[in-house]
């Protein structure tokens, strides 16, 4: 079974990159977060254990396994920008709230059997699936409600 490594070392090697001690230190801490992370507090977080990392290098690496399709983007209404890895996780989609930025995630079998099953009629070659709901949460919704 292949692991998150070697996908992304097949990716650099496909694209004249090298998997580098330092790349392979970040993405092992990329992949140990379950959570949607901002590239500043993930940032933050790496500094305290390996000082030496350059904030060049995180995003390089950060764009990179992006385009290999191991990590997914997620931007809210007002501009911050969250990644998740999605290696071992299953396909999901997701619910931005616009007030709040809450980020809920939908995961449901019927989404993916027809969104395989159009792809299939339209002879459409999927590689790589972001699907964003922007609206607003149940809490925002209500507290808006109780203003008007
Ligand atoms: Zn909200
Ligand atoms: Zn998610």
């Amino acid at each position: 079974m292949k692991n998150h490594h070697t996908s992304f070392e097949t990716y650099l090697t496909d694209n004249d990159g090298r998997y580098t001690e330092q790349k392979r230190c970040i993405v092992d801490e990329i992949f140990k977060i379950q959570d949607h992370f901002e590239v500043e507090s993930f940032i933050d977080s790496i500094r305290q254990n390996h000082h030496k990392f350059s904030r060049a290098t995180v995003y390089r690496t950060i764009k990179q396994l992006l385009d290999a399709g191991l990590i997914q983007k997620i931007s809210t209404r007002d501009g911050k920008i969250f990644y998740e890895h999605n290696f071992s996780k299953k396909q999901h989609d997701h619910l931005i709230c616009n007030s709040c930025g809450k980020i809920l995630e939908i995961k449901e079998d019927s989404i993916d059997t027809y969104l395989e099953q159009f792809c299939k009629e339209l002879g459409f070659h999927t590689e790589y699936r972001s699907l964003h709901l922007y609206g607003q949460c149940q809490q925002c919704f209500d507290q808006q409600e109780k203003e008007s």
